[in-house]
């Protein structure tokens, strides 16, 4: 394992003098859609086709400084460099995995830190992204170390859309369309993003715009666990792909693991799978999220449960050995009974994949990554120690 405590971006790092203060906040670029884009530069008086230029340079191009827009005349440089900035999260810490995968822990706006996750596949054809769409979450879920550290804030679309900035740059310019940094995003990292829907589809729009992410809407995934009527919403705003952290057979069992099942239990929330499929143009699935839990969800019973569940929805099924975590109260289930379970999902004709935990040695397991980066209490130099130390 490689460990870098990265300095923070050079945005993070200034500290404003008093004369600065006093000047009006610049419009920060890097969260805007197009339309947002287009808007803005009519705003300062501006043609529109702007937006497509800068839009490349920010996330095609990785740049933060509007000095290198070299297709923009230097009178709109300078002009862009008194109204408007670029201006991502800071990188506190960045760590690669004996398997290649790469970890960043993020300083958002107010200090408070995110983690974001590039899964590379092990054939190297595929790196997903695994992003943030809030800082701690409010839904609890048992099994989660993120729901342990409670709720704090919305990331804004900046702060959700930076962390595909930071992953990309990071690797360099996204000229080769063949050979992409990133292949994948899967909105399954910290928080709910159907409860931040209105900074959560923004950026999901950039992450699809051709002049920014340029990624097909089957590769961009936002993971649920279940909002149902937010579900609906997203359906009719953004075409991307839907997974669902359904987790239990039953809705006993999945009041106590997923507690928004109290809420929208899991008929209500396969009736809504349904609903968004239909408005999907292609022939598209569900991708069912079940972490496996010993003893408490990964019995032949709970098997035969969950396919009689799903016969009728188009889904693909993802086990996920569950991820230890202290005091989780939860034990992971050992492989051969994995294995038992995908044999039991097969022998009812489904065809199960179970996730390959990538990324042991920098705590990088999607959903749980961020139990040592707790909330603003937790600094940077403690936690920079603690993975340092991991990596002794
Ligand atoms: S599993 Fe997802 S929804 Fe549940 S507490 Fe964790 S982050 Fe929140």
């Amino acid at each position: 394992m490689t460990t870098t405590a990265a300095p923070s971006s050079p945005s993070s790092l200034a500290t404003p003098d008093l004369a600065s203060q006093a000047e009006p906040a610049r419009q920060n670029l890097l969260g805007l859609s197009r339309e947002q884009m287009e808007a803005f530069f009519s705003s300062i008086g501006e043609k529109k086709f702007r937006a497509t230029q800068v839009m490349k340079w920010i996330h095609q191009e990785g740049v933060d400084d509007f000095a290198v827009m070299t297709n923009l005349s230097k009178p709109l440089r300078d002009k862009l460099a008194q109204v408007a900035e670029i201006r991502g999260p800071g990188v506190v810490y960045e760590g690669t995995s004996s398997d290649g995968t790469r970890k960043w822990v993020l300083e958002v706006e107010d200090g408070s830190y995110v983690e974001t996750v590039l899964i590379p596949a092990e054939n190297g054809k595929r790196r997903t992204l695994c992003v943030s769409s809030q800082v701690g979450c409010s839904l609890d879920c048992s099994f989660c170390s993120t729901g342990k550290q409670g709720f704090q804030r919305n990331l804004t679309a900046a702060e959700i859309i930076g962390q595909v900035w930071v992953a990309q740059r990071s690797v360099g310019p996204r000229r080769d369309t063949a050979n992409r940094p990133v292949t994948n995003v899967v909105m399954m990292g910290m928080g709910e993003p159907l409860l931040n829907f209105d900074n959560v589809v923004p950026a999901m729009k950039l992450m699809l715009d051709d002049n920014g992410y340029g990624l097909s809407k089957r590769r961009v995934t936002l993971s649920t666990s279940g909002v149902v009527p937010m579900m609906d919403k997203l359906g009719d705003e953004i075409d991307v792909s839907l997974a669902i952290s359904l987790h239990a057979s039953t809705d006993e069992l999945r009041n106590e693991l997923v507690p928004i099942n109290r809420k929208y239990n899991i008929r209500a929330l396969l009736d809504a799978c349904h609903r968004y499929l239909s408005k999907c143009p292609d022939n598209r699935q569900v991708t069912i999220e079940y972490t496996l839990i010993k003893d408490v969800n990964d019995q032949q019973e709970h098997a035969e449960q969950l396919a009689a569940l799903l016969k009728e929805l188009p889904c693909k099924i993802n086990l996920i050995p569950f991820n230890p975590f202290p005091n989780s109260g939860y034990e992971k289930p050992s492989r051969n009974q994995v294995m038992r379970f995908q044999q039991w999902l097969y022998d009812l004709e489904y065809n199960a994949t179970v996730r390959t935990t990538r990324g042991d040695d920098i705590d990088a397991a999607c959903g749980q990554l961020v139990g040592r980066v707790k909330d603003r209490t937790k600094r940077s130099a403690r936690y920079i120690q603690s993975v340092q130390l991991d990596a002794d």
